[in-house]
């Protein structure tokens, strides 16, 4: 079989598919901006949730309890402190009490500002309070790529320019609307920008926990890194336009330093875009399109929580022939 796309989707499919038995290739066109290279790598399903997504919450939620073994296989290391999200008015905070409400006690916690100083002292002065999900991880998506790669290559997965195969899925994220006509008027481009920022010598340590904020309304997040953090994101229907607005750096800076002041004493390392691949419901669209063709994308912004839910998937469709 074929894969064409070489993103998170996409290796891991292969992977899984060529652990089940089949000969598998993917084929990928390198592009810089592949949601997966550019992305936070947040495995946050429920910090994440909201009403009317109930749906992409449950599958986010079944993908997460798959994490921990996808990860130990790979060799790749998970962030394991939980989600903190920030709230810096009231509306931001009566948002995070309907939150809570969708999940028990055990899952989601609503802590007042002094506890969630305790997790985090170095939330700026205009936190007002929070919301903690300890069963939250992270994941270095750039680490997490190269050893999908590496375990494809040891699994016997060839990387090839011709696609050949008499199965072929397409795992080409915002890309896979053109591949398909059935994919045409159904997948988009998503565009986000997102930043890298690096510790420097003297400046605070990074968050132990993944922070998530409402800033003036405009969401914001910090996913640690050991070296640094990543800022993300910005969320435009701009089709695949690849340029870092100046608006959108500004607004991500801003409002991260609101959340965490000490990240101004930060390097900014990197400025990017990415696309991720939308769907009208936002749920992923993972089928037969035809016989000899499968779909697996529609990812949207939870690709990398999804992906080993999403191979087992393929792995399944296989198996089961081209109905
Ligand atoms: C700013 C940003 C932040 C994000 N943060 C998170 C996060 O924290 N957590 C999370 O779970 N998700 C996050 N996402 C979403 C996640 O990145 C995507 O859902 C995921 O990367 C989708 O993976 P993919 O393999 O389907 O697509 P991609 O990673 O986009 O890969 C598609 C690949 O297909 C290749 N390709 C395109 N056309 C062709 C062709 N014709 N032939 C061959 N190859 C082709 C491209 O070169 C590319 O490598 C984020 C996305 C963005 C943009």
């Amino acid at each position: 079989m074929a894969v064409v796309g070489g993103g998170v989707i996409g290796l891991s499919v292969a992977w899984a598919a060529a652990r089940a038995g089949f000969s598998v290739s993917v084929h990928d066109l390198g592009s810089p901006h592949a949601g997966s290279r550019v992305a936070g790598g947040m495995l946050a399903p429920v910090a994440e949730a909201w009403h009317g997504e109930e749906t992409v919450t449950a599958q986010g939620v079944e993908a997460l309890s798959r994490w921990p073994d996808f990860a130990a296989a790979l060799g790749v290391e998970l962030f394991n402190k939980g989600t903190i999200t920030v709230g810096t008015s009231p509306g931001d905070l009566a948002d995070l009490r309907r939150i809570v409400g969708l999940f028990n006690n055990s899952e989601v916690e609503l802590l007042n500002n002094r506890a969630i100083r305790q997790l985090e002292p170095s939330l700026g002065p205009a936190v007002r309070g929070g919301m903690f999900v300890p069963g939250d991880l992270a994941v270095d998506n750039r680490q997490l790529l190269s050893a999908l790669r590496k375990a494809c290559v040891e699994a016997g997965v060839t990387f090839d320019s011709t696609v050949d195969g008499r199965v072929v899925v397409i795992a080409a994220g915002a890309w896979s609307g053109s591949l398909h006509p059935a994919l045409k008027d159904v997948i988009r481009p998503v565009k986000g920008e997102i930043l890298r920022l690096s510790w420097r010598p003297g400046t605070l340590p990074p968050p132990t926990h993944t922070i998530r904020g409402s800033v003036s309304g405009r969401s914001v997040y910090l996913v640690p890194r050991k070296d640094g953090v990543v800022v993300g994101a910005t969320q435009y229907e701009a089709g695949f336009d690849t340029d870092v607005t100046v608006a959108g750096v500004r607004d991500l800076l801003r409002d991260a330093e609101t959340v965490l002041p000490g990240i101004a004493e930060y390097a900014l390392t990197e400025a990017a875009v990415g696309f991720r691949a939308g769907s009208p419901d936002n749920v992923p669209v993972v089928r037969w399109l035809e016989p000899g063709v499968i779909a697996a994308t529609g990812h949207h912004r939870n690709g990398l929580l999804l992906a080993p839910h999403t191979a087992a998937l393929v792995v399944e469709l296989l198996k089961g022939g081209s109905s």
